[in-house]
């Protein structure tokens, strides 16, 4: 069984703003259709011989210009509710986040939070943010934020540093939180933070394709003894659990003729096949 617990749920280019197509043009030099699709995300599973479990939100970030409606994520995850796992997306930075909390946890059964600190422009640790942090404790619903770089030139660097979830942790230990993409390029401060709170994991999606930078992340990781804090993830549509699974399982391979140091392989499979569920509480 995978578990991959980072994908989007996009309709493109409805849920994004012109500014945030432009930029993302900018980086890439074309446009990528972001569109999501179960059809298209199981196409490329094809290297997983039994099951995956996914987890799916959308995004709310009113300063890059993207909005997802929580509504467009549930029922994207109707098509298979044994399988995928809605998580709501906030924007605190806009009014009526408290109520769309509620009501995505309430009424649409959502089963987790995700947030874009940097995309929005706030810092999670914010004392703005203590409702929601106290919430997701008092009703078990995990949190993964973005952390991380990105293109959009609007979006404030500082807030995305993965040392800002040190803090929170330390108010909210029993918070299940989730740092995305190893908080690259500031990986080190990832290992810091996963490392001191029992509860807080990081997801590799979306850094295979950087495979030297994932190398040095993971030796890391493995130096600093938390390869049990990592969660498989993808970034669908970003890229994809075949692409994924191959980009880790050869990250070794760039390494032949030189005398650097292995990833281990078996730390690699168990990573790949935890079964992030229990973890979080989201049995
Ligand atoms: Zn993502």
């Amino acid at each position: 069984m995978i578990f991959d617990v980072h994908t989007h749920g996009w309709r493109y280019p409805d849920h994004f703003s012109d500014r945030f197509r432009e930029q993302a043009i900018r980086m890439r030099g074309y446009e990528i259709p972001l569109d999501s699709t179960l059809e298209d995300y199981r196409a490329h599973c094809r290297t997983v011989p039994d099951r995956v479990k996914t987890v799916v939100f959308g995004g709310k970030a009113k300063l890059s210009g993207l909005w997802t409606p929580d509504r467009f994520i549930v029922e994207y995850c109707s098509q298979d509710p044994e399988n995928l796992i809605p998580f709501l997306s906030l924007d605190p930075t806009q009014p009526g986040w408290q109520e769309e909390l509620e009501e995505g946890h309430q009424d649409l059964k959502m089963r987790g939070v995700k947030l874009m600190p940097m995309y929005a422009g706030f810092y999670p640790q914010a004392p703005e943010l203590d409702h929601l942090w106290q919430y997701a404790v008092r009703h078990q619903l995990p949190v993964l934020l973005h952390t991380g770089t990105t293109f959009i030139d609007r979006a404030p660097l500082d807030t995305t540093l993965p040392r800002h979830l040190d803090p929170v942790a330390i108010k909210y230990p029993e918070c299940r939180i989730i740092l995305a993409h190893l908080g690259h390029p500031y990986e080190g401060e990832t290992v810091a933070v996963i490392r001191k709170h029992p509860h807080v994991y990081s997801d590799v999606s979306a850094i295979h394709y950087r495979p030297f930078q994932l190398y040095q992340s993971l030796m890391l990781v493995q130096e600093y003894g938390v390869w049990n804090k990592l969660l498989f993830g993808t970034d669908y549509p970003i890229t994809n659990v075949d692409e994924s699974l191959a980009g880790l399982r050869s990250i070794n391979d760039q390494l032949e003729g030189t005398a650097l140091p292995r990833l281990d392989p078996d730390q690699l499979e168990a990573m790949i096949h935890r079964d992030a569920g229990p973890l979080l509480g989201i049995d």
